[in-house]
């Protein structure tokens, strides 16, 4: 596998755009990324195209809205990231294939920032989310007729596979071909990030805490995506 430093080193618009439908994606899936990206000179925008709000909640909101908590928790994982430039639209969270208007938005988004690079989910949606694979088509689509421009997938491997990926989206994802080794820091504000979507209760999906994250998980994997094949995929029957 290779590294995601000679990679990134590769890539001459120093312009990342990272996209993700939920609120809690970006940290999860692409934390790490995030940070090492901005290490190494390049400007990083993230992306949320709903404000999550059908997840469950699991604190007590004190009044507030599921928006307006999801909102607030994730300025809480950008600052920790140290991520400035960060928009969240508030198109419907779950229903992202069944309707159109963001995805006109989306296109013009990605033309206008014009990135060396975009990260988001492959059309496995990892999870299996259905949110999650209609992004990822869209975001193909638009980078196909894109010239210069890199694709990176989220990818798994290991014990963070067998916890993350959904068993019926597993046919569908892409094998990682580069890795990302985390330093300690690193992996420490990974994992803050993550936790800072403190309603999503994330330590049960993940069954651990994020001081235990920070010290066994430390990797991140990717896989470069293809432009030209045809891409399999498929949504599966998923309970949102
Ligand atoms: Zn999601």
């Amino acid at each position: 596998m290779k590294s995601i430093d000679s990679y990134l080193d590769n890539i001459v618009n120093q312009k990342m755009l990272v996209v993700f439908p939920h609120p809690d994606d970006e940290s999860v899936m692409a934390g790490g990324i995030i940070q090492r990206a901005m290490r190494r000179g390049f400007k990083v925008t993230v992306l949320t195209l709903t404000e999550g709000s059908r997840g469950k909640i699991h604190i007590n909101g004190k009044g507030r809205s599921v928006s307006e908590i999801r909102r607030q928790e994730m300025a809480e994982a950008m600052s920790r990231l140290g991520v400035m430039d960060w928009v969240m639209w508030k198109f419907d969270d779950g229903k992202l294939k069944r309707t159109k208007k963001w995805r006109e938005r989306l296109t013009t988004f990605i033309i206008d920032t014009h990135p060396g690079v975009v990260v988001t989910y492959d059309l496995s949606g990892v999870t299996g989310h259905p949110d999650h694979i209609s992004a990822s088509l869209v975001v193909l689509r638009v980078l196909r007729k894109m010239t210069g421009v890199y694709m990176l997938w989220v990818s798994f491997d290991g014990r963070m596979k067998e916890k993350i990926v959904d068993k019926r989206a597993a046919k569908y994802l892409h094998k990682p071909t580069l890795e990302l080794n985390m330093t300690i820091l690193e992996a420490r504000r990974k994992w803050r990030a993550v936790f800072a979507h403190r309603s999503q209760a994330l330590g049960g999906f993940l069954r651990s805490s994020w001081w235990l994250l920070m010290f066994w998980s430390r990797k991140e994997w990717y896989s470069e995506a293809k432009f030209e094949a045809k891409q399999r995929y498929k949504f599966v029957n998923f309970k949102i």
